[in-house]
């Protein structure tokens, strides 16, 4: 699936036993590659044969959050396209215990990328001719961000707002009131027309989640 958005374009790949959706972002031929969910050679060709197709140089590789599904392909792609992997300083215990558990959840061989660069709320991060705003969300996990590009109006979310609903908070690091205020203070407060992608389902926007998300929406349009 892929989305044109003023003057960026959105490729989405659904990666390992989780549905994560793995984005490429790319102006020109330069990309960056967001919460790389690449968990065999077959996803790790699948990415690849894209970027070759397209003749894309990947620049940056992001993690919104450091849950397993969302790094499982940090190392691949880090190695493959020599490229420095940023991340919140919060989120580096995250990625920590992500090698402890890998095994249980049946990836045995993960290996854990470090990271090159911490990243924070107010962050401006220039990729060809486009710049992203960092964000700070969190309540799904502890250091948690968006990536917000303002001219498109495009917001990866990761795990915070999905269609219709909100990442769990249930694990470590993880508050329901954190999630819902993030939610509400920072995402609910860009333009309505805002588009969110998130972390695992279909892309939805602001102004639909205002209203029709379970828990953080008015139910009404009128509210
Ligand atoms: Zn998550
Ligand atoms: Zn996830």
């Amino acid at each position: 699936m892929f989305y044109l958005c003023g003057m960026i374009h959105v490729q989405t790949f659904t990666f390992n036993g989780f549905q994560e959706n793995t984005y490429v972002i790319s102006l020109g031929n330069t990309c960056i590659i967001v919460d790389p969910g690449c968990s065999n050679k077959q996803e790790e060709s699948e990415l690849d044969r894209y970027i070759v197709s397209e003749n894309l140089k990947p620049e940056l590789l992001i993690n919104t959050h450091c849950h397993i599904d969302h790094v499982l392909g940090n190392d691949w792609v880090k190695n493959k396209y020599r490229i420095p992997l940023l991340i919140h300083e919060k989120e580096l215990p995250v990625l920590q215990a992500v090698k402890v558990y890998a095994p249980n959840y049946g990836f045995p061989t993960y290996t854990e990328a470090t990271p090159d660069r911490f990243i924070s709320e107010g962050e401006k991060i220039k990729f060809g001719s486009a710049s992203l705003d960092v964000i700070f969300v969190p309540g799904h996990a502890p250091g948690h961000i968006g990536l917000y590009f303002k001219e498109e109006k495009n917001l990866f979310a990761g795990d915070v707002l999905f269609r219709e609903s909100i990442g769990r908070t249930d694990l470590p690091g993880g508050d329901f009131d954190t999630l819902i205020n993030s939610i509400k203070n920072k995402i609910f407060t860009l333009p309505d027309d805002t588009i969110v992608f998130p972390g695992h389902g279909p892309a939805t926007t602001v102004s639909h989640e205002k209203i029709y998300n379970p828990f953080c929406g008015t139910g009404s349009p009128d509210a």
